[in-house]
C-alpha cells in the first residue's frame, strides 16, 4: 500500500513523465498521491503548473544523483535503479562515448526527450495571470 506525498491518505502509482510521453519505469519517475491530489484539481494531471513543478523536481534530483559528466551503463543502472536490459533499451539511441554516456543526454532522455527550467515555470505564471 502507497500513501500520497501531500497528505498521507491511500495512494496511486503517478509517473511523472507519462508513459505517452516516453516514461521509463523507475523510483524517480513515480510520485504516489492519492486520487485527489493525482486526478483532481490540484493534481498533475489537471494542473499544468503542478505537473511542470513535479518534473522540475525530478530532472534536479536526477543532476544530484549523477553529479559527473559521464557514466557507464552499469552504473546508470545502479543508481537509477533500472534493470541493466531495460538500462540498454534506453540508452539505445544515445551516443556512446570513451567515457560512457552523457549525462545530460541521458537525464534529456529520461525526462522524456526534453527539459524543464525554472524560467518555463515563471512564464507559465505570467501566462496564467494573462489569462
Ligand atoms: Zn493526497
Ligand atoms: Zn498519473
Amino acid at each position: 500500500m502507497y500513501y500520497c506525498e501531500i497528505c498521507k491518505k491511500p495512494a496511486d502509482k503517478h509517473h511523472i513523465i507519462f508513459k505517452s510521453e516516453g516514461g521509463q519505469d523507475f523510483p524517480l519517475n513515480f510520485k504516489y498521491l492519492c486520487p485527489e491530489h493525482h486526478r483532481g484539481r490540484i493534481g498533475p494531471h489537471k494542473n499544468e503548473k503542478i505537473n511542470l513543478i513535479y518534473r522540475i523536481e525530478m530532472q534536479e534530483k536526477l543532476y544530484e544523483l549523477l553529479p559527473l559528466e559521464f557514466y557507464t551503463l552499469d552504473k546508470l543502472s545502479l543508481l537509477l535503479d533500472i534493470n541493466p536490459n531495460h538500462m540498454k533499451r534506453i540508452l539505445n539511441s544515445l551516443k556512446r562515448y570513451k567515457e560512457g554516456y552523457k549525462t545530460s543526454e541521458v537525464i534529456f532522455k529520461l525526462m522524456g526527450n526534453n527539459s524543464y527550467t525554472e524560467e518555463s515555470l515563471i512564464e507559465f505564471s505570467l501566462c496564467a495571470i494573462e489569462l
